[in-house]
């Protein structure tokens, strides 16, 4: 396979020249242009941030990238699936009030939401794993389904059970109806380490299946009950929450790279990225921790290995900020650097295998050349 363009832009701008306009620029010089937009349907999909959750991407930056489409001939609308774990997107009723009180409407970015498999997860369809390994069939919003051109837009931070979170994440496990998720995640159930858990009952507190307990005193984890979500992981100070294999993130991670590969398949697909506010974890928590590294910018590329490959590399460039869950980490006595910015603020990740996975399937490519505009 050959080289993918990946095109990069950061934050500086010039006087009264916008952020949405550079993030416009962007896009037609990635060539969203070659999209044949006509009177189709556009699906940007997209992440309305869990309420309490400040680090999601501006309505903003959603309507540069919405008047775009526009523009071209489709008519765009925002949308998302239902998440696995309770919390304030669990259902389409409580997913659109979250799109709201966080900024998405029609005022603020001219187009609707539409969330993906309906009111409770459910709308969905089935479609096939091109080159499958762990699965042969995927459950994807119906709406993504549906659509008829894939526009990602995704914010890119850290993540407590797949290092990272960018476009294969976006579309992957955030296409994925509720189905699609539990299959995604089933291989991932968490345990508690007893000698290392201080009984703060933090983890219960953020655990929507109730399926931690504390009979012993310390924390247990129900492996009945349990969803696998990880948010539990990323709750625990103490890191004494893992998973239980080396493998199971493993496959977590494979499988949202062939859920990517699902949902894209067959339809034109372009992604685009924000390197800002890089929380260390995932936008579904009800909150976002002070970011690990400075923002960076706004990257753009047909596919969507080579422009989550970038975004890492210049994650890893960047210098730590020294607030954070990472500069702690690092600053801890005897702490055992890794030399990776995902791995010394989520330590047992393994962020590499999304891309090495999504690379074996065909999604796309880790070689890339980086174009600065
Ligand atoms: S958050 Fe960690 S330390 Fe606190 S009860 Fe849960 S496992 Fe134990
Ligand atoms: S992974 Fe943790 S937070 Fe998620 S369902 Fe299981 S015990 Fe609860």
């Amino acid at each position: 396979m050959e080289n993918s363009k990946v095109y990069f832009t950061d934050f500086r701008t010039v006087l009264e020249q916008s952020q949405g306009v550079k993030l416009q620029k962007l896009c037609r010089k990635a060539g969203i242009g070659d999209i044949d937009f006509e009177g189709k349907f556009v699906a940007i999909k997209m992440h309305f941030g869990e309420l309490g959750n400040f680090s999601y991407i501006r309505p903003n930056y959603v309507k540069a990238v919405a008047d775009l489409i526009k523009e071209l001939g489709g008519k765009p609308f925002l949308t998302d699936c239902n998440t696995l774990y309770p919390g304030s997107r669990k259902n389409a009723v409580d997913h659109l009030y979250n799109a709201e009180v966080n900024g998405f409407n029609s005022v603020t970015t001219g187009c609707y939401v539409i969330i993906a498999d309906g009111l409770k997860g459910t709308d969905e369809a089935t479609v096939e794993v091109p080159n499958g390994e762990y699965c042969k069939e995927a459950y994807i919003g119906r709406a993504l389904y549906d659509a008829d051109v894939i526009i990602s837009l995704s914010h890119f931070k850290g993540h407590e059970m797949t290092g990272f979170g960018g476009a294969i994440k976006n579309i992957g496990m955030g296409g994925g109806s509720r189905a699609g998720k539990m299959i995604q995640h089933n291989d991932g159930k968490p345990i508690v380490n007893p000698d290392l858990c201080r009984s703060c009952k933090l983890c219960a507190r953020e655990c929507g299946s109730d399926a931690i307990s504390y009979e012993t005193g310390k924390a247990v984890i129900n492996q009945d009950l349990c969803k696998g979500c990880g948010r539990c992981i990323g709750a625990c100070a103490f890191d004494a929450i893992s998973n239980q294999s080396g493998t199971a993130l493993e496959s977590l991670c494979c499988k949202m790279a062939e859920y990517t590969a699902a949902i894209c398949n067959g339809k034109p697909c372009f992604h685009i990225t924000l390197i800002m506010d890089v929380s260390p974890n995932c936008d579904c928590h009800g909150e976002n921790d002070a970011p690990i590294l400075p923002n960076i910018g706004m990257l753009a590329s047909f596919d969507p290995v080579a422009l989550d490959q970038a975004c890492a590399d210049l994650c890893q460039k960047a210098e730590p900020i020294r607030n954070s869950q990472l500069g702690d980490n690092l600053a801890k006595e005897g702490w055992h650097h890794h030399h990776d910015h995902f791995l010394d603020s989520n330590p047992n990740i393994k962020w590499k295998e999304t891309l090495e996975h999504g690379e074996k399937i065909g999604l796309g490519t880790r070689e890339y050349e980086l174009i600065k505009l």
